[in-house]
């Protein structure tokens, strides 16, 4: 299991310092989960303003 982000994302960054395993990479403001090493502890989507990381 991993958390993936949806197409609602702002590209606000706020997730990407909440995740402890530095799974979450911003590229060119597009974010994306690493599903190799998500934990799936749902620490972003609590951080998230909008919701957009989904346990997928
Ligand atoms: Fe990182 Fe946890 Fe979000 Fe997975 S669920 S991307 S480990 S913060
Ligand atoms: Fe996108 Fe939410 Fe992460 Fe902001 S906190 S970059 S809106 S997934």
């Amino acid at each position: 299991m991993a958390y993936v982000i949806d197409s609602s994302c702002i590209g606000c960054g706020a997730c990407t310092g909440e995740c402890p395993v530095g799974a979450i990479s911003d590229n060119g403001g597009v974010f994306q989960i690493d599903a190799s090493a998500c934990i799936d502890c749902g620490a972003c989507a609590g951080a998230c303003p909008v919701g957009a990381p989904k346990q997928a």
